[in-house]
């Protein structure tokens, strides 16, 4: 089972932040920088290579509600999703890192 699945379902705990019927955001477990958030669909989907561009509307719009919550809409940061091997996605549940909270090195 990926671990997203399990947040999903709430059989693994997670810091929240912000939720709605399609999606879910919260802190990434080992943090990269000051700020470091994942957001995911609910649905199962594999990555980027694998989600509508409906979905992604949907998901745009929810990935901004999360940056403004944080603050960082303002401030800046960076948005990562990785997609495969090459990629070294680890989950293979579609996510998007937010990272920031602080100027980020090169
Ligand atoms: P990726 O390499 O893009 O697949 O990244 C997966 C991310 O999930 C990593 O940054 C992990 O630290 C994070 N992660 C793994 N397990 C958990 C968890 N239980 N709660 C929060 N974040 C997690």
């Amino acid at each position: 089972m990926n671990v997203f699945k399990g947040i999903i379902d709430g059989e693994i705990p997670c810091d929240k932040i912000l939720e709605d019927d399609e999606f879910l955001s919260f802190y990434d477990i080992n943090p990269k920088a000051k700020i470091h958030v994942l957001v995911v669909p609910k649905e199962e989907i594999l990555d980027f290579e694998e989600v509508s561009p409906e979905k992604m509307k949907s998901m745009t719009a929810f990935i901004k509600k999360v940056t403004s919550k944080l603050g960082v809409d303002k401030t800046g940061y960076r948005m990562i999703t990785n997609i495969g091997a090459d990629g070294r996605q680890e989950v293979p549940h579609l996510h998007f890192h937010i990272i920031g909270g602080e100027r980020l090195s090169n």
